[in-house]
């Protein structure tokens, strides 16, 4: 699907704002019936995903963030099989990097330098989820920033 930008010119910024979400929405939904039978929609509840008080709550990038980290789509190594054949944590190499260890691996807060509790990555507290979300955003992040010196 192709997001129309003559429009923006058009409509106002609140119509725009929900232009995208609108996108997203249905992007997500086919990405969602995709990932049904897969591993990664081991966050996701049936259903959950239309009723979300962080879709109405949060901003555009922040509810991608969100739904990218329900839906296991950050780019972590355990979300990406086939990407690298070392499953384990680029930080501690301790355990494999999955979204579940990268929220309580050490080793990963003190090299983004961000302390994050234990937060429960199902927790519904829109709060909780924002700062889940930016957690993530930084290990995205840094984990570029080591691939791109690597190459
Ligand atoms: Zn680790």
């Amino acid at each position: 699907m192709l997001i129309d930008l003559d429009k923006a010119s058009e409509v106002t910024k609140l119509q725009w704002k929900g232009y995208i979400k609108n996108i997203l929405k249905e992007m997500l939904n086919v990405k969602m019936k995709e990932e049904c039978r897969k591993t990664k929609m081991r966050f996701i509840e049936d259903d959950e995903y239309e009723q979300k008080e962080y879709v109405k709550k949060s901003n555009v990038t922040t509810s991608k963030q969100i739904m990218k980290t329900r839906l296991n789509m950050i780019n972590l190594k355990s979300n990406f099989k086939g990407s690298s054949i070392d499953q384990r944590c680029t930080a501690c190499k301790k355990e494999n990097e999955t979204t579940e260890h990268v929220l309580r691996c050490e080793k990963y807060k003190k090299l983004i330098n961000k302390d994050i509790q234990n937060y429960n990555i199902k927790t519904d507290n829109i709060e909780n989820l924002k700062i889940i979300s930016e957690y993530m955003n930084c290990i995205e992040g840094f984990k570029e920033k080591n691939n791109n010196q690597n190459d």
